[in-house]
């Protein structure tokens, strides 16, 4: 069987950035190495690192003396500042830029008396962080049909996106938007990496005949190439080499493979030797 793998998948610059800051405090044998959430929706990722002794705490007050890593989806400013006032903390920022990029926005939208709206996953910690950045007052919109109930107003309503969502999703979204209010600001702040991975899987997903995409179950980026690469072939989402399973394979000829931006490479690498061996 041959296996072609995304030209663009794995971890981004800015889950990179944030996992090297963890292994510089690692090398460095700082004490009390703490992360506020895990580090990135991968839990191989997160399981090497709790090895090396790193903790992950649900909130800043959970936080034992030492250091404190806010992750690559960043908080909110309410939540950052609470951190910084803990004169017990070193403090370690590790939001990706781009994510801050959506911050600002949002904060700019809200300063200008935008009602803001956050194209995103409710749950998701980067859309709760961001909405943070709007004094808590941004809705989070999910779907067309979330967006469809949307009391009209004559308000100013001003959008940012969650950045790792799907193009096609959010042009679907934003059409709904378009109805409700008198004027309309959006800020397309879907990532690049987001933007390179997914045309990169269309493109091994219309060469192969399964597509197996790699990633956490609870990493958004994932969920989102594995939804992109299910509307074009039989697609399986796993974590790890364990879940794959022969059969799915019958009359193959080809297999792609792609991972999201929390996948780190050994997990990749582990996937890719295994299917070339079947
Ligand atoms: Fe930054 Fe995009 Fe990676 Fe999120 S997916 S950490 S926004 S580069």
């Amino acid at each position: 069987m041959k296996v072609l793998q995304a030209e663009f998948m794995g971890f981004c610059f800015g889950v990179q950035n944030a996992v090297s800051i963890v292994n510089k405090e690692i090398d460095s044998k700082s004490e009390n190495i703490q992360i506020l959430g895990p580090i990135v929706h991968n839990p191989q990722q997160v399981a090497v690192f709790e090895k090396a002794g790193v903790k992950t705490v649900e909130t800043v007050s959970d936080a034992k003396p030492g250091v404190l890593i806010i992750r690559a989806h960043g908080v909110t400013p309410k939540v950052l500042n609470a951190a910084i006032a803990r004169k017990d903390l070193k403090v370690i920022d590790a939001t990706c830029p781009l994510v801050k990029l959506e911050q600002n926005y949002a904060k700019q939208l809200y300063d200008e008396k935008y009602k803001v709206l956050i194209i995103g996953e409710n749950n998701h910690p980067e859309a709760i962080g961001v909405k943070g950045y709007a004094n808590d007052e941004a809705e989070i919109i999910e779907s067309e049909e979330q967006a469809e109930k949307l009391p009209f107003s004559s308000q100013k309503i001003g959008v940012v996106v969650q950045t790792t969502m799907l193009p096609a999703k959010v042009e679907g979204i934003v059409r709904k938007i378009f109805e409700k209010g008198v004027e309309l600001r959006i800020f397309n702040t879907i990532c690049n990496p987001t933007k390179q991975h997914h045309p990169s899987a269309v493109k091994i997903a219309r060469e192969s005949d399964v597509m197996i995409v790699v990633g956490g179950k609870n990493s958004s980026n994932t969920k989102r190439l594995a939804e992109l690469c299910a509307t074009i072939k039989p697609t399986y989402h796993i974590e790890s080499v364990d879940e794959i399973k022969p059969e799915w394979f019958k009359g193959a000829k080809t297999v792609g493979v792609t991972a999201g931006t929390s996948t780190p490479s050994f997990v990749i690498n582990d996937v890719v030797g295994y299917l070339e061996k079947i």
